[in-house]
């Protein structure tokens, strides 16, 4: 079953570049989804509509992912949006003050989820204090903590070097098989596609065209 479908998506910024044109595409319940393209292809765009954080100019979004509240889809983004004044574990709670969860119950799951991302004893550091790899980590924290049905990754890991992505790719597979969620996420590349997902789109060409699917064998953590 779907998770998120798009259905002739379409759409078209104000200063007329056409970023998607008549976009089929399928979020499956369960799956891990990599969305590969070359730059410029509108894959942060079909995201970012997924997410609801754009809206469509023509077609269709279903969503079939339990309650509309911004709880049920996490998103990180390319570059750690981290509240700088605020210590990581104010960071990471900030989806739960959001959605009403109670003052005690918000710091526990916080305290929680930043110990499952490998941070322990980090919460009250802030995040000028720690490597991009780390506030990565916290960026995934404030997505996970919520317990979301759906997991949204636009470029996640790109601005980092080479072996601290490998790291948090690893830890990524770790995280997706302890909380059962469906991820799908932005990539230009195909080595990454390949390690994390089980189902690859290709995109590329024309605006917003699916070009090929690729379906992954046996992908997981290797050990
Ligand atoms: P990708 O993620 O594959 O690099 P994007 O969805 O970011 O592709 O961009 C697709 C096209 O839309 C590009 O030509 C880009 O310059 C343009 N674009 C993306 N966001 C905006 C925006 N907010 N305003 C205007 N043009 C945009
Ligand atoms: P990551 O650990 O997220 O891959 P980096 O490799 O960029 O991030 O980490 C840079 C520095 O931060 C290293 O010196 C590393 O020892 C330290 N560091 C990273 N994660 C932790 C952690 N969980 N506990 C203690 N130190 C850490």
């Amino acid at each position: 079953p779907a998770a998120i479908s798009l259905i002739g998506v379409g759409k078209s910024y104000p200063s007329g570049t056409q970023a998607l044109d008549g976009l089929d595409l399928v979020v499956r319940q369960g799956e891990f989804l990599a969305l590969l393209g070359p730059s410029g292809c509108g894959k942060s765009t079909a995201l970012r509509i997924m997410a609801g954080l754009a809206a469509p100019s023509s077609g269709t979004v279903e969503r079939h992912i339990g309650a509309a509240d911004g709880a049920s889809i996490g998103f990180v983004f390319q570059e750690p949006t981290l509240m700088p004044w605020a210590r990581v574990a104010a960071n990471v709670r900030l989806p739960l003050d959001l959605a009403g969860v109670g003052r005690a119950e918000a710091r526990r799951r916080a305290e929680e989820m930043i110990e499952r991302v490998g941070l322990a004893g980090f919460g009250r550091a802030y995040p000028r204090e720690l490597s991009g790899g780390m506030r990565m980590r916290v960026s995934l924290a404030r997505a996970l903590v919520t317990r979301p049905h759906l997991l949204l990754m636009d470029e996640p890991f790109a601005a980092l070097d080479e072996i601290t992505r490998f790291r948090l790719n690893d830890d990524l597979l770790a995280l997706r098989a302890a909380f059962g969620c469906t991820i799908a996420f932005v990539t230009h590349s195909t080595y990454e596609s390949v390690y994390l997902a089980d189902r690859i789109v290709v995109m590329s060409g024309r605006p917003g065209r699916v070009t090929d699917e690729i379906v992954v064998e046996a992908p997981g953590p290797r050990t």
